[in-house]
């Protein structure tokens, strides 16, 4: 009895135009991962333990703590209405995309609010585009928005926090999230990462509050998990988060052809068991995960599905 009611605890947000936003039948950031990942939910039952909520659409004035708004603007006047518009080589909208971004950040401000007013205590967004590329004033990497970086800000400005952590286990550097929160000592930002490798950032951060540990191609799962022991580990024990954000990126696994870190399931099982101890010790068990990268269709399925088990936990 508990358990279910602890499983009834988690939240689970995603929105339908998140499908539409579309940049071409050869792109790997495709609708077709928020359909694996539900696909994935309803074979194993889990949707059936999640409270499923739609994102709402971003404000400007939440949308406008991370990004300007001429920013902000320019994409809406970049939004195309037919066709595609690109925004750098690998980012494009079609006439759905604007609404796809904006339901991408409302989600995490959703999240945020439901899991800091106790309505669940763990969230995942599955949203898309994803955001942790974007930086305040320009998108990239298949980002537009910052979403996790819209949610930690309005986390801070309407809940009072003062001290949240993100955690970001995607195989690519969080270019925008270090350079929207570098410096701000409200926010811890640990990252793992592939090193060589895109966006070519992160290596050598100069900011104090960000922890990353750059990583060479084919680590595997113990180098990555000796990383986050070693760095990540006492970082977050001295920080002692009140929240707890998680960049959740997949495209570290070995399935995925996008890059080659060479993770398998169990570890991300295991690293969210971490996050979860963690939270539980400093924040009060607050977590909000938000989907970032992930293009093997069915490791991202079975690592999300595995990945929301132990938030439920
Ligand atoms: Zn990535």
């Amino acid at each position: 009895m508990n358990v279910l009611i602890k499983l009834a605890m988690t939240a689970y947000i995603t929105h339908s135009d998140c499908l539409l936003h579309d940049m071409g039948p050869y792109h790997p950031e495709n609708p077709q991962r928020l359909k694996a990942i539900a696909q994935q939910l309803e074979a194993t039952g889990l949707i059936e333990k999640l409270r499923c909520y739609e994102s709402p659409l971003a404000t400007d004035t939440q949308l406008m703590r991370v990004h300007p708004l001429d920013y902000i603007a320019s994409i809406r006047e970049v939004s195309p209405q037919k066709g595609l518009a690109y925004l750098d080589p690998d980012t494009a909208m079609n006439p759905h995309s604007l609404n796809a971004a904006l339901r991408a950040a409302g989600g995490v401000i959703l999240a945020t609010d439901l899991v800091v007013g106790q309505k669940a205590n763990r969230a995942f967004c599955a949203v898309r585009p994803p955001g942790h590329h974007a930086e305040s004033t320009y998108a990239m990497g298949f980002c537009i928005f910052n979403n996790i970086a819209v949610g930690v800000a309005h986390a801070l400005a309407t809940h009072g926090l003062q001290r949240i952590a993100i955690l970001d286990f995607d195989v690519h550097h969080g270019n925008g999230t270090e350079a929207i929160f570098g410096g701000n000592q409200k926010v811890l930002f640990c990252s793992t990462f592939q090193h060589p490798f895109y966006p070519h950032s992160g290596a050598k951060t100069r900011h104090s509050n960000c922890i990353s540990v750059p990583l060479p191609a084919a680590s595997g799962g113990d180098a990555f998990r000796q990383a986050v022991a070693a760095h990540w580990l006492s970082a977050v024990e001295s920080f002692k988060p009140e929240m707890i954000f998680i960049s959740a990126g997949f495209d570290a696994h070995r399935e995925d052809d996008m890059a080659n870190l060479m993770l398998d399931d169990v570890d991300y099982v295991w690293i969210t068991q971490q996050i979860t101890a963690w939270a539980e010790q400093y924040a009060n068990g607050r977590i909000v995960s938000v989907l970032e990268g992930g293009y093997a269709l069915n490791a991202l399925g079975r690592c999300v599905v595995q990945h929301i088990k132990v938030l439920c936990e």
